[in-house]
């Protein structure tokens, strides 16, 4: 699915990423997990081709996406990746079936079927019977499976999930993480951002970010330090 080789990230004279050597496969779930201000971000927004400014190469499905201009790497983004976020930045005055229905109108790909793709995510993520509500009459953890309807209503092949769980409580993020699992098992690839242990476990691997490095197990970020 995705290749990283070599990746360096500077903020002005700040190191945020260095030496970064990630491979990721087709139908993989990985999570990264590391301390806040480790490199998380940075690494997670060029991953999704929303940061272009950083040094070695960056392969999605064989490809680099380099000097690509903005304009088709929204396109990209939109066609071939999903987001979550922890805050589920869902459109305040749109209703769930809208929001949901939002990456079909910029979507380049065929979409005659634009309802039956909607309706067929609302009730992958169990929100049948509320399409017609707002955001704000809604639950944090139905909030967030607003999100993840969003995020693969237009099947991307990868998802990129910032702290999905961050702001729920134990016993729905459970409930979030076995729609992602469900998901991992019909085929999408997902990487995701977490603090959480007991959330990263629902993944097939985790690697861990400590000041801007990459470390494939806890052992190694231990023996480091
Ligand atoms: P994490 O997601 O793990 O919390 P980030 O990737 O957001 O970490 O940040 C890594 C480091 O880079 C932090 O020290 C952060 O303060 C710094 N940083 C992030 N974005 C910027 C920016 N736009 N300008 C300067 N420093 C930044
Ligand atoms: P997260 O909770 O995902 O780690 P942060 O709260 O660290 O996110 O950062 C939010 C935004 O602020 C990001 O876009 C990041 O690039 C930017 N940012 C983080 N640290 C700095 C910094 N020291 N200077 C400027 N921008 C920063």
């Amino acid at each position: 699915m995705l290749k990283v080789t070599d990746v360096g990230k500077a903020y002005g004279k700040f190191t945020a990423l260095e030496d970064i050597n990630l491979e990721v496969a087709d139908g993989e779930f990985l999570a990264i997990m590391g301390p806040s201000g480790s490199g998380k971000s940075t690494l997670i927004n060029i991953l999704g081709l929303l940061d272009q400014s950083y040094t070695g190469e960056y392969l999605l499905e064989d490809k680099s996406y380099k000097d690509v201009n903005d304009n088709e790497l929204s396109q990209i983004r939109g066609d071939q990746l999903g987001f979550v976020f922890q805050n589920f930045k869902l459109l305040t005055t749109y209703s769930v079936y809208e929001n949901i229905e939002v990456p079909l109108i910029y979507s380049k790909k065929a979409q005659h079927n634009k309802h039956e793709l909607v309706a067929d995510v609302i009730k992958k993520v169990g929100l049948d019977g509320k399409e017609k509500n707002l955001p704000s009459e809604l639950s944090g953890g139905q909030q967030q499976r607003v999100a993840i309807a969003r995020a693969i209503v237009n099947r991307p092949k990868l998802i990129i999930a910032d702290e999905p769980t961050g702001a729920l409580d134990s016993k729905t993020s459970k409930e979030i993480m076995d729609i992602f699992t469900k998901l991992n098992q019909a085929g999408t690839t997902i990487i995701m951002v977490t603090h959480d242990s007991e959330v990263a476990e629902y993944a097939m691997r985790t690697v861990y970010i400590r000041d801007g490095h990459l470390y494939n197990d806890e052992k190694s970020v231990k023996n480091h330090d």
